[in-house]
């Protein structure tokens, strides 16, 4: 998807005024034709020219590291369920292509050069559905299929001389040897580190209309990628609001790219002439929940914790759009306590929360325990020793639990 790294570009060139003005090529282009991205390459593709071999070569190296890295998700039914989409989306090289989830809570995905691709757990949160998550793979593939990194690489160094290849490759290997340490900020240095010659906007317009054309054929509507930007643009905005800042100062990298709106305007279009009249498409949301089921707790956990409470509530109440549940409402609450604003009467507000979360059957041990507290709190003794009990039951191993038996006598 390329939208946070393209933050990350802008930060690196402050300061880096002729690179930055050798990489901002960002002008409106009229819409690129879904009819017109064809794949550049074909199963088993290997590079022949020597700048992508050795391009290649060290991705090796990076993708080695990578796969090693304490931040990955490992969780093998995920990572198959993740290949097999890659299987149905990546086109020629669907076969070729790897895919790795990283545990930061961010949204973020990236492919890179020789064909494998980090998606952010982060973006996994915040898709409603398989489709959604479909379209996201598959704009991924289109830079890999359309060989991207290497166009876009060539015509950076065209345009500057600052970098030679051997420094570029030694710059990006750098970056890559820290991955392994495990380390979100280096990870997202290598994000940064590749965006620096990578993705111009004409590319990722053609990025975007390939992966329609390839979930469309996979059976996907293809309208689910401009709900994917529908959904980022707004909770931006919603961020931006509660933090008192106006989504340009965050995102400014969109001042010199057309506007994220127009992106997705782009989209809808682009679906528009990719979607069959009358036609059923599977969102596939029932598979989706199922292969993301064991680490939704900790990804809305994750999210919660990053304290931006526009931002979180935004993605709450937009997952809560398909039905609300015990872990929804539990989270709600945790923003509002996390953020523990007297004036704004958060205590109150999480505690209303976790009162709805125990009402559901999958409600997290930790509703159970905040809900009795609160239950306490007000003078409700009785009922607040029954959720407390509950608590104990679903976790007796809890490190608070010799506290709170004493607490319900
Ligand atoms: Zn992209």
């Amino acid at each position: 998807m390329c939208v946070r790294c393209e933050i990350s570009r802008r930060s690196l060139l402050v300061g880096g005024g002729a690179l930055a003005a050798a990489s901002i090529t960002g002008v409106a282009n009229a819409r690129i034709r879904p009819a017109d991205m064809v794949p550049l390459i074909g199963p088993g593709y290997r590079p022949t020219e020597q700048d992508e071999q050795g391009l290649w070569h060290q991705m090796e190296r990076v993708e080695e590291e990578i796969a090693g890295s304490n931040l990955l998700i490992k969780d093998p039914a995920l990572n198959a369920y993740l290949q097999g989409l890659i299987g149905k989306v990546g086109g020629p090289a669907a076969r070729d292509m790897r895919i790795y989830v990283a545990r930061i809570p961010q949204f973020n995905a990236m492919m890179f050069p020789s064909g494998f691709t980090i998606i952010f757990s982060g973006l996994l949160l915040r898709m409603r559905n398989e489709a959604q998550l479909a379209g996201v793979i598959a704009h991924e593939s289109g830079h890999f299929l359309r060989r991207h990194m290497i166009r876009q690489w060539r015509d950076m160094r065209r345009k500057s001389d600052i970098f030679s290849i051997g420094a570029m490759v030694a710059g990006v290997g750098g970056a890559g040897a820290g991955v392994y340490t495990g380390d979100f900020v280096r990870l997202a240095e290598l994000g940064g580190m590749l965006s620096l010659f990578q993705y111009s906007r004409t590319l990722e317009a053609e990025a975007d209309a390939m992966g329609a054309r390839l979930i469309a054929e996979a059976g996907y509507s293809p309208v689910e990628m401009a709900n994917t930007w529908q959904q980022l643009i707004a909770e931006m905005d919603a961020s931006a609001k509660y933090r008192r800042k106006r989504r340009e100062r965050d995102f400014g990298l969109f001042d010199t790219h057309p506007a994220p709106e127009s992106r997705m305007a782009d989209l809808r279009a682009t679906a528009a002439e990719l979607t069959a009249p009358g036609r059923a498409y599977d969102t596939g949301r029932a598979r989706y929940l199922e292969a993301i089921g064991p680490i939704r707790q900790m990804m809305l956990d994750d999210q919660v914790k990053l304290n931006d409470p526009g931002a979180s509530q935004y993605v709450v109440e937009t997952l809560a759009l398909d039905g609300w549940n015990g872990l929804l409402r539990f989270y709600e609450g945790e923003i509002w306590r996390l953020r523990n604003r007297d004036s704004e009467g958060d205590m109150r507000r999480a505690e209303q929360s976790y009162a709805l979360a125990v009402a559901y059957p999958d409600a997290p041990p930790e509703a159970w325990r905040w809900h009795g507290l609160s239950l306490f709190k007000q003078g409700r003794q009785p009922e607040g020793r029954v959720a407390l009990t509950r608590y104990l039951a679903m976790k007796p191993e809890a490190a608070d639990a010799p506290l709170i038996r004493q607490m319900i006598g």
